[in-house]
């Protein structure tokens, strides 16, 4: 079942405070991969304390230069190396210089048959991506069209390949269920001001995490100027973006607790579902 896991590692920005650090989320899917999105300093020992070994990470998206977003990820390559796993990092393409001196392998871009994640340009004062994860979960077969086929080639139909029994060729989209969407998608934004132009190259997306530094206590101008954004500004961009499921991070540390930006989200009836979620806790998200 496409379930994917996340553990809020650091859910500050700019500046940490003693329980809430600087940006970090690991991602987990039930195909295996494990993403960690940005690594704020100290990553490394947030990653040990929920029982990841750094070596075992499949990828680092790190969404842009700013110190809060990347100081992890020096500490994070050593031991890696030292534990002899083989890291891919993915960043802006201005940072690929920079980041290859650490002898890492650095892309903007990572696929596989059923995964992929790629940047996608965010509206933040320095060149910076937000990261758009997309799962081929595959057809959900209408059973009433598919009574009499053999295991193999429903197997085959659910992965989105076509069939051939004996002279007939039946397609995946023949006997799907028309409902059902096959690919699901993840967007975390990193820091980012209200980006229509993102929205509408992205479409929709199935999970949003998206970055809400301010409550309403700041002017939205401010906020926007800044490269930020408000609550206000990531439900604008959840509804944009069609989103089910609603993250923010990247609270400012002007904030003693996150209940202004909870008091915020209760106003708004769901769609979308929306969770802020304190350092080290687990989401877990059926796709
Ligand atoms: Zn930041
Ligand atoms: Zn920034």
């Amino acid at each position: 079942m496409p379930i994917v896991k996340l553990v809020i590692l650091g859910s500050g920005g700019a500046v940490p405070k003693a329980d809430r650090m600087l940006p970090a989320i690991y991602l987990e899917d039930w195909l295996g991969h494990r993403v960690l999105l940005d690594a704020g300093e100290g990553v490394q020992y947030r990653l040990l304390q929920i029982g990841i070994s750094p070596s075992s990470l499949t990828l680092i998206a790190v969404t842009h230069m700013h110190e809060d977003h990347i100081l992890g990820l020096p500490g994070l390559v050593i031991t890696s190396k030292f534990l002899g796993g083989r890291l891919k990092v993915l960043a802006p393409k201005s940072m690929h210089g920079a980041l290859s001196k650490l002898g890492v392998e650095v892309a903007d871009s990572y696929e596989e048959e059923r995964f992929k994640i790629k940047c996608v340009e965010v509206c933040h004062t320095v060149d910076a991506c937000g990261w758009l994860i997309q799962w081929d979960v595959g057809y959900k077969l209408d059973l009433s069209k598919t009574s009499g086929l053999p295991k193999w080639a429903l197997t085959e139909l659910i992965k989105g390949k076509p069939v051939k029994i004996g002279d007939r060729i039946i397609t995946p989209e023949e006997v799907a269920d028309p409902a059902h969407k096959r690919f699901k998608y993840l967007l975390y934004t990193g820091d980012t001001a209200p980006c229509p132009e993102m929205w509408k190259k992205v479409g929709s997306v199935d999970v949003l995490i998206h970055e809400a530094t301010f409550a309403d206590d700041v002017s939205p101008s401010k906020a926007h100027e800044e490269g930020h954004s408000t609550v206000a500004d990531a439900i604008e961009a959840a509804r944009a973006l069609n989103a089910q499921v609603l993250v923010l991070t990247h609270v400012s540390a002007r904030y003693p607790d996150k209940s202004r930006h909870r008091e915020l989200a209760s106003r708004i009836s769901p769609p979308p579902y929306i969770y802020i979620p304190e350092d080290f806790e687990t989401l877990l998200v059926k796709l």
